[in-house]
């Protein structure tokens, strides 16, 4: 088995199926990252890669970057709000070397854990339209499909829950979103989350606790898949740790 990566940013910078740097099929998207780049020089104003392990048996979907967050530091939820409790929980529960992600260069790991977006381009608002959703999909079915069977997939929030499903050429209408739920998509497992957005947390919609047992399921359903099937595992090329 080749040595496992904790990479910060998964598969680099260089343009692929699964990220392009210079991506401007949006081009409401990008004509907004080029002004948004004039006002803020220093911000990474670019489609936001995904982050972590290229491993991972743990994949969470992510919305969109935000304005002073992943859009200004280049790290998915890194600079925001929306990154706190995630990262906080991440490292509970063993995914991260450290509680917090503060830029993209603080040396932070993420071990068999990987960070996407349903949309990697900053959307105005933090609302992005169907069509880009659309769009952007091509990138996040290339990461999603090229899973080995029995990876877990978290979903934070209805859109990426769609654009998972979708992803992973999954119907919706058989899968509705609700927090905490596990669905069995595809060979693999995609849970359910509200979103860690401040608005969220703040009118506890999500509360720690309810985000928490929902890593809490994670882990017990990726401890049950180890236990059970390493050898499948083996077999499909997944790490069995
Ligand atoms: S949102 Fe996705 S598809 Fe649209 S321009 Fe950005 S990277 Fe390209």
């Amino acid at each position: 088995m080749p040595a496992r990566q904790k990479t910060a940013i998964v598969p680099g910078l260089a343009a692929s199926a699964t990220y392009d740097p210079g991506c401007r099929r949006c081009a409401r998207l990008a004509d907004f990252l080029d002004a948004v780049r004039a006002e803020h020089p220093d911000y990474w104003c670019q489609p936001v890669p995904p982050f972590g392990d290229a491993e991972a048996r743990l994949v969470i979907v992510g919305l969109a970057p935000g304005m002073h967050g992943a859009n200004a530091s280049g790290r998915a939820f890194t600079g925001d709000y929306a990154g706190i409790l995630l990262y906080e929980t991440l490292y509970r529960h063993g995914f991260a070397s450290a509680p917090v992600s503060t830029s993209r260069d603080d040396g932070l790991m993420l071990t068999d854990c990987r960070i996407n977006n349903a949309v990697k381009c900053l959307p105005p608002g933090n609302k992005p339209l169907p069509a880009e959703i659309d769009a952007c999909n091509a990138y996040l079915a290339a990461d999603l499909m090229q899973l080995p069977a029995g990876t877990a997939v978290l979903a934070l929030g209805r859109i990426a829950h769609d654009a998972a499903l979708r992803a992973l050429g999954a119907r919706r209408s058989a899968f509705p979103f609700r927090h905490g739920e596990r669905h069995d998509v595809a060979g693999h497992a995609l849970f359910d989350s509200y979103h860690c957005s401040r608005y969220n947390t703040n009118t506890r919609r999500l509360t720690p606790a309810m985000f928490d047992a929902v890593f809490v399921a994670i882990v017990a359903w990726l401890a049950e898949r180890r236990s059970v099937a390493p050898a499948a595992r083996r077999a499909a090329g997944a790490p069995t740790r």
